[in-house]
């Protein structure tokens, strides 16, 4: 068995181990775990601590993929939820559906009995509306929402200080490889956008046979490269988990406009091989691992990379 997940995850990450040391699916363990990290406020880039859109809204996004079925269920600009991977979860197991948006996703909750949660924390909202008073003219806060938003977003959208993910991937007792991911993605985001975490083979993916991925940060450049599919697509082709997360990052690296900043890649491949690679992140980015010759998950630091 294995546990991998990036930084952000701990105050869910032993609980993860528990419930797979105790023989649950790998899915199971790890919705619980993530549970624990969306409510924690001090984890300021998922759940309750995470950062507001424009408007000062919380939009949740989530997936969840069973490599061994194939099967995924993903969740993405959710109000008023804060177990979104619980939310994905059973969009993959009661729905003919693969993802569900905003309102319906929301309605799809209600049905299912999930609760209204509050969202926005104060100090967020605290600081989200210091960074608008910052930017915007008198007249323009008077009248605030009623103003173009698109300006803006080139402008307060702050995802290098302000975003993150958490991402768990696990090999559980059954040798199945499975991906849960959960954010509230870029602070100050343009209302309904979405970013990798709840889009399959972009921010996360898995196949039992061959291997398992999910990222973190620019959302904008792993969906134009279907970067966690391309891993394990690469590792079904023959590749080592080595040359597939270096063939992702080469994808990576031939994007040239648009918005482009760093990605982390969190790898698995079927052999009990894992790698985590920060690409172009000024930061160190650390992350979480445990397997069962360990008696305590490891903080280990990512090998870095810079084009
Ligand atoms: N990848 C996430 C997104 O694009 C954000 C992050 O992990 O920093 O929404």
């Amino acid at each position: 068995m294995i546990l991998l997940a990036n930084s952000e995850a701990w105050p869910g990450f032993s609980k993860s181990v528990e419930l797979l040391k105790a023989g649950r699916h790998g899915i199971d363990a790890m919705v619980a775990g993530i549970g624990e990290v969306e409510r924690e406020v001090k984890v300021r880039s998922v759940g309750f601590g995470g950062w507001p859109n424009m408007l000062g809204r919380m939009e949740f996004d989530a997936g969840v993929m069973d490599g061994t079925t194939r099967q995924v269920g993903a969740v993405g600009a959710v109000p008023d939820t804060l177990p979104v991977a619980a939310l994905a979860h059973e969009v993959m197991k009661r729905l003919p559906h693969v993802m569900l948006t905003g309102e319906g996703a929301r309605r799809f909750a209600t049905e299912i009995g999930f609760p209204h949660d509050e969202t926005l924390y104060e100090e967020s909202k605290r600081v989200w509306w210091e960074r608008l008073e910052k930017e915007l003219s008198a007249e323009e806060l008077a009248r605030f929402p009623n103003i173009p938003l698109a300006p803006l977003s080139r402008t307060i959208t702050d995802p290098e200080r302000v975003r993150d993910t958490t991402v768990f991937l696990s090999r559980d007792s059954a040798a199945g490889l499975n991906v849960v991911t959960s954010t509230s993605g870029w602070a100050w985001k343009y209302p309904g956008r979405l970013g990798d975490s709840p889009i399959p083979g972009a921010g996360f993916y898995a196949d039992s046979r061959f291997g398992a991925a999910a990222c973190t940060h620019t959302g904008e450049m792993t969906m134009r490269c279907g970067t966690a599919r391309s891993i394990v697509l690469a590792m079904r082709l023959g590749h080592s988990l080595d040359d597939a997360v270096a063939l992702a990052i080469e994808e990576l690296c031939e994007l040239k406009d648009g918005f482009l900043a760093g990605v982390v890649i969190h790898a698995l491949d079927a052999h009990g091989n894992h790698k985590v690679v920060s690409l172009n992140c000024d930061e160190q980015i650390k992350y979480w691992f445990w397997d069962e010759s360990l008696s305590e998950p490891e903080h280990r630091v990512a090998q870095s990379f810079k084009s």
